[in-house]
């Protein structure tokens, strides 16, 4: 019944079409000796998870989501931090605000976040002028990643959205369309 070990395969998310992220492997080693201890390390880009026997297939199931949540976050972390990732979105937000809102926008920050929900794709914090755009979107079109920038920083003026507020955005010409590329998988505003 119980194996020693067993893969999960990047298939066990085949059902996320969309996900753009390569998935870690998790091969799960299950101990007698380990009553109540669980822990998690990566070992050559995949994860070895260490859980005590008699856990039923969903506990399991749910200590392999965990783990992967985790670890690819912190790799995507990695990678964004490698990338000098932050300083290119600050050019583009500069870029952007210059072409359709006159330059006259002003922000304290804006980076990539890997620690929104998956749903989210940005977010402005107008109090303190700092947006966060969900790094998910660097796999995706140009025009949505962009799409997504004006959106955030178009709440710099207009917190809420209601026609002024569509009205500034819609100065971007490729709004609508990537509306619905993010709708079609399942990320909204
Ligand atoms: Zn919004």
């Amino acid at each position: 019944m119980h194996s020693p070990m067993l893969w999960f395969h990047s298939g066990l998310s085949a059902g996320l079409k969309h996900d753009v992220f390569r998935r870690m492997d998790v091969k799960i080693i299950r101990s007698r000796r380990r009553k109540k201890t669980i822990s998690a390390r990566e070992v050559d880009g995949a994860i070895h998870l260490y859980l005590p026997i008699g856990l039923s297939r969903e506990e399991e199931s749910r200590y392999v989501q965990w783990a992967k949540k985790r670890f690819e976050a912190q790799r995507r972390k990695k990678e964004l931090m490698e990338n000098n990732t932050d300083e290119m979105l600050e050019k583009r937000a500069r870029e952007l605000n210059k072409r359709y809102f006159s330059g006259e926008l002003s922000w304290v920050q804006i980076c990539y976040t890997t620690e929104q929900n998956a749903r989210t794709f940005g977010i402005c914090n107008t109090t303190n002028k700092t947006i966060r755009i969900s790094d998910r979107l660097l796999k995706m079109p140009k025009f949505v990643h962009d799409y997504v920038v004006v959106h955030e920083l178009a709440h710099l003026k207009v917190p809420r959205h209601g026609p002024d507020f569509w009205k500034l955005v819609n100065g971007y010409p490729k709004t609508e369309r990537a509306r619905g590329y993010l709708m079609a998988i399942g990320m909204s505003d």
